[in-house]
This record gives C-alpha cells, sequence and structure tokens, in this order.
C-alpha cells in the first residue's frame, strides 16, 4: 500500500511543476546518491549560435560557400545544431541579398543521400563526392587527417570533409542555465554525487563541467554507450537519477534508478520516466530531491 505522506509529496511536486509517477518513484529517489545528467538541453539551455566559420588552410572555399555545405547537409536533421547552422546561413544568405550578393541565392548545386549518424553527424554526397558533417569522431572515424585543425575550446564544433580531405569547421556555442551553478551546489550540499554524460567532445564537456560544479564527465559518448557509462558510475557512486531532456536518451532513461525526464521532452521520454520535470530549470532537482527526502521520514 502507498502511505499517505507519498499523497502530499506527490501534491508539493505538481505545485512546483514536479511530476511524480506514483509513490514508488517518491520512495526510489528517495534512495538516490548521485544525479547523472545530460548536457545538451538540461545543463545547456540547447539553443546553438553559429559564432565562427574557418576554411582549413589551402582549401579553395570561402565562409560562405563553407557555411553553404554544412547547412545542406543539416538540411534534414531536426538536432539543435543543425537548425543553428541552417538559421546562420539563411541570415548571412539574406544580409548578402540586401547588400546586392546573390552567390548564395544562386547556388545551384544540391546535396544528396544524405544520412544521419546519432552522436557523430551527418554523411552525405554532393556530385560524387562524399561529404562529411560532424564532430572529430565522425571524422576519426572515417580516417580524416586533422593535421590542419586546432580545436576551439570550450565550444562545439562541426567539421567538414570532402573525398578524404578536411574541408574546415563551424565553431557553435551554447549556454549554460543561470540556475546550472546553484542548482549543483545544492545537489552537493544534499550529499550527492553530480555527474553529466555527454555526446560532444571532451573539451567542450569539462569546460561546462568547471563552471558549473560537476563532479564526473563522461563525453564523447555514442547514444548507445550511455546506459553503459550510467552502470558505471552507478557502480562508483551509489544509486542513480538520470536527467534528460530525451532526445536519444530513452534508453538511459528506462535504465536508472530514476528517470526524470526535463522540459517539454520528448513524448517517448515522458512515457519512459518515473518523474517530470516541467520546468527546464535544474533547480527543480534539488526541490523534487527535499520532497522525496520528507515524504520517506514521515511515512517511517
Ligand atoms: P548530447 O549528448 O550532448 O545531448 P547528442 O548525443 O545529441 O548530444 O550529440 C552528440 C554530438 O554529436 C554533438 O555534440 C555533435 O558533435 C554531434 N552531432 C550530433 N548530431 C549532429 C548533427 N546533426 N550535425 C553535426 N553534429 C552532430
Ligand atoms: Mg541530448
Amino acid at each position: 500500500s502507498v502511505p499517505l505522506t507519498y499523497f502530499s509529496g506527490i501534491g508539493a511536486g505538481s505545485r512546483r511543476g514536479i511530476l511524480f509517477k506514483g509513490g514508488a518513484s517518491l520512495e526510489a529517489l528517495n534512495n538516490v546518491k548521485t544525479i547523472v545528467m545530460d548536457k545538451t538541453g538540461t545543463i545547456t539551455k540547447g539553443n546553438f549560435v553559429v559564432q565562427k566559420v574557418v576554411p582549413a588552410q589551402g582549401v579553395p572555399l570561402d565562409e560562405n560557400e563553407l557555411l553553404w555545405l554544412a547547412a545542406a547537409c543539416e538540411g534534414a536533421s531536426t538536432h539543435p545544431i543543425a537548425k543553428s547552422i541552417i538559421n546562420s546561413y539563411e541570415e548571412r544568405k539574406t544580409s548578402a541579398a540586401k547588400a546586392g550578393d546573390f552567390s548564395l541565392v544562386a547556388v545551384g548545386a544540391t546535396v544528396e543521400n544524405i544520412r544521419e549518424q546519432a552522436g557523430e553527424g551527418i554523411s552525405a554526397e554532393l556530385e560524387g563526392k562524399t561529404i562529411l558533417c560532424g564532430n572529430v569522431k565522425l571524422m576519426e572515424r572515417n580516417n580524416i587527417d586533422l593535421s590542419g585543425y586546432h580545436g576551439t575550446p570550450g565550444s562545439t564544433e562541426v567539421l567538414l570533409a570532402m573525398d578524404g580531405h578536411f574541408l574546415g569547421h563551424v565553431d557553435i556555442a551554447d549556454t549554460i542555465k543561470a540556475d546550472a551553478k546553484s542548482a549543483i551546489s545544492r545537489m552537493k550540499a544534499q550529499g550527492l554525487t553530480t555527474a553529466m554524460l555527454t555526446g560532444d567532445g571532451q573539451a567542450s564537456a569539462d569546460a561546462v563541467a568547471q563552471e558549473v560544479g560537476i563532479d564526473e564527465v563522461r563525453a564523447r559518448l555514442l547514444p548507445q554507450d550511455k546506459l553503459s557509462a550510467l552502470t558505471d558510475i552507478r557502480e562508483k557512486c551509489g544509486a542513480v537519477m538520470f536527467v534528460g531532456d530525451g532526445i536519444n536518451d530513452a534508453p538511459v532513461l528506462a535504465g536508472a534508478d530514476v528517470g526524470a525526464a526535463m522540459g517539454s521532452g520528448a513524448d517517448a521520454a515522458i512515457e519512459a520516466a518515473d518523474v517530470v520535470f516541467m520546468k527546464a530549470d535544474l533547480t527543480s532537482i534539488p526541490i523534487s530531491i527535499k520532497i522525496a527526502r520528507k515524504a520517506n521520514i514521515v511515512s517511517k
């Protein structure tokens, strides 16, 4: 039977935009020792903005042409990175046309056979040539020589290659949520270990973790690697709540002791979750812990 105090816990949650799916989720949450969070869309806002377009040395492409190629590859993707590249390209095209330069409007080529690889990026074809558009992992897996590439620490980078040759990169930046740092220190004050999982590169993952005070970082993870990273952290640090926006994260949500979907996450994630945070802020996490602990103390 469900103790009465769980009902008041569920009520207290709903007033703060936290949906507990039954008393069992409150009890499981009370036993959690570690909070594992996804980076993009959970610790950061997931709103990427293009900062820089950098053609590689000796490549006969200018910034606009490189950005055009990236946008053409990303056209069918719904990833937040794709949206930022397409928006930036559209803005440049419009402002160039206003200034009387129609070169971007007149690009005749089309990119075909577009395939998206989760956690890596896009592969496609342009007039019979193979195009890659994604992260370092995608490039390394396709044996692209990156000796002419110097990463920008802290920013997420989309690299481009054509027929095995590195063409350059587009640097984009996301923003950390305003309450992230204070929410993480509240979790620590509650005696919890904090961890972050991400498919993003090590340098940008470390920069975010350091800024907000996260204890454990696992970067460069493919969606299918996130569950084993979570299992590993659980062995080391104890029972885990995983918090994610749900994009590519359904298996981790289901595999955690408590799975929490954040914000207006994907429907599948809300379905798979034990707890739903209606607000996208991280402060909901320590609040949910507090409510769960109170409900369990009172019920004993
Ligand atoms: P996270 O784990 O941070 O939520 P994802 O698993 O969605 O991130 O993506 C991991 C990484 O894969 C991204 O940081 C990016 O480097 C690369 N990536 C994924 N999708 C795309 C895309 N459409 N275009 C370029 N890069 C992508
Ligand atoms: Mg994600």
